[in-house]
């Protein structure tokens, strides 16, 4: 049995954990009786982890129903910070022995983050275009593992997620369903909003935050001092403060996402990861937040030349708008990613660290054909100028400004 840790919630504060936990299994309890079929979607972030790992370990000790069925849907981005892909894997082998069913969701291979992009050429999302990336790799991939998965049931399935706002959000009655918060998992508000409203699934399915009301020093009690107890289900949870900056975890209020996330404003979790020795050796990471925003210049990219009419007919708003990568910029994101890859793995390798794996065999295959098939995104050929190019500005009524010194003029 592991060592009980001491904090500063012996005592007094210890009353208020118990609390907290007291509401959680008020929710449960009058949510489970209506829904015999229960799934949880877990992200590997701090707030979806503490659910899981509390509600199997209420359910084991009899506090809540044991529900007729629980699948546990495990949103595989293949973009998490490693420390809380390596607790993801821990946690799910030690879900398997308990006999609970656990399905890793992922995008379908030409819809995940890597291939979208290198592969089909895609720009890297940022704050100022539509944000492609949650949906495409966290929602939309939950929708159909859960479509899929209700269809074995009759009657209603309850969705349970990790949304979590504190008790300032209860006092307000009011829930953000942004994702984009400190402190937040990219996408946990959106589950909540999302889901339900998901194809077919209106009506039959319910969405239950059972640690909505949790303060945040609560979640990290859980997780770095309850939960690795044999107590309370011996999970492989400590490690998860890593990603959040470690024993400063609660202060520093990381918001996690994707590796080199290119819409936050800064990579506080990757940041605050590095500074740990143990997983300094991941440095290279850094690398691809530069990437990103590179791969977003003219340089790299190619633009309509003039007026373009879409499907429906209309015009579009912004005329000679810059769009996909071009061939080249893709192979060489390729060869930037499997480089920093590369360099962290060796790293680990020397070190006896975990290695990490942002683009696999088969990804890297992928991206490879869509390249060499020359593939683009919809509406685009491949065959419009660089976005370099200099030319006339058109604009949307159709005007055209001339350039003031065309080439020939100049020379
Ligand atoms: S963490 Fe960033 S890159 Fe990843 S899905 Fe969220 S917004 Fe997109």
């Amino acid at each position: 049995m592991k060592a009980h840790q001491s904090s500063f919630f012996d005592g007094g504060k210890r009353l208020q954990m118990t609390e907290s936990i007291e509401l959680t299994i008020q929710s449960l309890q009058a949510y489970l009786p209506d829904h015999p079929d229960v799934g949880i979607a877990w992200s590997g972030g701090k707030d979806s982890t503490a659910t899981l790992t509390m509600i199997v370990w209420l359910i084991e000790s009899r506090k809540i129903p044991r529900p007729r069925s629980l699948t546990v849907f495990y949103a595989d981005t293949r973009q998490e910070l490693p420390p809380l892909a390596i607790a993801a894997e821990q946690i799910m082998d030690e879900l398997r022995e308990r006999g609970i069913r656990v399905e890793v969701v992922t995008a379908p291979m030409d819809k995940r983050f890597m291939v979208y992009i290198l592969g089909r050429g895609v720009p890297p999302p940022n704050n100022n275009t539509l944000r492609w990336c949650t949906r495409q790799i966290k929602i939309d991939p939950m929708q159909a593992a859960l479509t899929e998965r209700i269809a074995e049931f009759d009657g209603k399935f309850l969705m349970i997620t990790g949304v979590r706002q504190g008790e300032s959000a209860i006092r307000d009655q009011r829930i953000e369903m942004s994702c984009g918060k400190d402190g937040a998992e990219c996408g946990q508000g959106w589950y909540q909003k999302v889901l339900p409203d998901a194809k077919g699934l209106s009506g039959i399915l319910a969405t239950l935050a059972p640690l909505l009301h949790m303060r945040v020093c609560h979640v990290w009690e859980w997780l770095k001092h309850w939960a690795p107890l044999v107590e309370f289900g011996d999970w492989s949870t400590a490690m998860i403060a890593d990603a959040y900056g470690g024993d400063e975890a609660e202060e520093i209020n990381a918001r996690t996402g994707c590796i080199g996330c290119p819409l936050a404003a800064e990579d506080t979790a990757l940041n605050t990861l590095l500074r740990n020795p143990a997983w300094a050796y991941l440095s290279p990471l850094l690398g691809l937040r530069v990437l990103w925003r590179e791969l977003r210049e003219p340089k790299n990219r190619i633009k309509k030349a003039g007026l373009e009419r879409l499907k429906d007919g209309s015009i579009a708003k912004n005329p000679q708008r810059m769009g996909p990568l071009t061939l080249e910029a893709r192979l060489m994101g390729l060869e930037r990613v499997l480089g920093i890859q590369a360099a962290c793995n060796a790293a680990a390798n020397a070190q006896g660290r975990p290695r990490i794996s942002l683009i696999n065999a088969e990804e890297e295959a992928r991206i490879r054909e869509l390249i060499a098939a020359g593939t683009w995104p919809d509406g685009w050929e491949g065959d419009e100028p660089s976005a370099e190019t200099v030319m006339p500005i058109v604009y949307q009524n159709g005007a055209v400004q001339p350039l003031l010194f065309s080439a020939e003029e100049a020379s």
